[in-house]
């Protein structure tokens, strides 16, 4: 199953769709407050994106299985498509992003550093996200930004202190996520001894989307191809097998430092390929069974040009 964050733009509100097996998107915001009634169970309102679904512990597939047959039962498909509409980023402000530093051996390689022996761990502002076709800004004063593919994993219930065989069981989904890096700026905090949070945070620096895959179609994360595209070019190809520490490792050992919540986001890091980008080019990141993740990149300024 595969979710998205939606803008309704009919009904003027934020939603949740679902992908029907024809590819087309059901409404599940409403396709619930019906179920829900149905049930005798109390309305639940709108939930207003896939973030809201997960924290009210609505993304289990065994739940979402019986609303789908309850549709189609009842034959609701075709009053709840959401035809007018618009993806939006499906986490919007999840309370933590944590990333990947070196995670691919061929990308450590590449930037002139050892594989390492512990996960490097980094945080990127939430405020960054974006969602599909977003522009991201290339902020007045940079001199280099670079697009950085990744599989990121939602996370689905507090986790604190698992292990590895159970770290899995705490994952809500997986989406795409372009690691957005000020490289200029992140050499120079390098060379300084700085963290890299401020060349990772640039507002619109974490593109997100373009839906959640659920666990039912991804039960093993360390099978997928992925890859970026800049205006049709590939620029990095690989395949999550090369991750130096799996997800399930990666999980368990940032719950040995911190509560992760429901909503938060590991990005697992970028295989080699990194390089620039300049206002106008299109990124384009895949990741397998989850989809394409486009975005533009923009000048600042021309977002700042007002009348006259
Ligand atoms: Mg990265």
């Amino acid at each position: 199953m595969r979710v998205v964050g939606l803008e309704l733009l009919g009904d003027k509100r934020r939603g949740v769709g679902i992908y029907w097996g024809d590819g087309r998107l059901l409404d599940l915001s409403r396709a619930l407050r019906i179920f829900m009634i149905a049930k005798g169970r109390e309305d639940p309102g709108y939930i207003e994106s896939p973030q809201d679904a997960i924290s009210r512990g609505l993304l289990d597939i065994g739940f979402l299985s019986d609303l789908l047959s309850f549709v189609e039962t009842h034959r609701l498909y075709e009053d709840l498509l959401a035809p007018d509409s618009k993806l939006l980023a499906p986490i919007p402000h999840p309370s933590k992003v944590i990333a990947l530093g070196r995670n691919y051996a061929s990308h450590a390689k590449e930037m002139g550093h050892e594989v390492p022996k512990e996960p490097i761990i980094f945080q990127k502002a939430s405020s960054s996200i974006v969602g599909p076709e977003e522009p991201v800004i290339y902020h007045r004063g940079l001199t280099r930004i670079d697009h950085e593919v990744e599989l990121a994993v939602v996370i689905g219930k507090v986790c604190k202190h698992v292990t590895e065989d159970e770290a899995l069981s705490y994952v809500a989904g997986y989406t795409v996520l372009n690691d957005v890096t000020a490289r200029d700026i992140q050499a120079s905090d390098i060379e300084s001894k700085l963290p890299w949070f401020r060349s990772k945070s640039f507002d619109t620096f974490c593109p997100i989307g373009p839906c959640i895959t659920l666990p039912d179609e991804i039960p093993d994360p360390q099978s997928l191809d992925l890859s970026m595209m800049v205006n049709g070019e590939v620029r990095q190809k690989a395949n999550t097998s090369e991750m130096i520490f799996p997800v399930s490792f990666l999980i368990s050992y940032i719950s040995s430092i911190m509560t992760l919540y429901p909503g938060d986001i590991i990005a697992t890091g970028t295989p080699d390929g990194i390089g620039p980008v300049f206002p106008g080019d299109i990124m384009e990141a895949y990741v397998e069974r989850i989809g394409v993740l486009r975005n533009p990149v923009l000048e600042e300024d021309r977002l700042c040009t007002g009348p006259g």
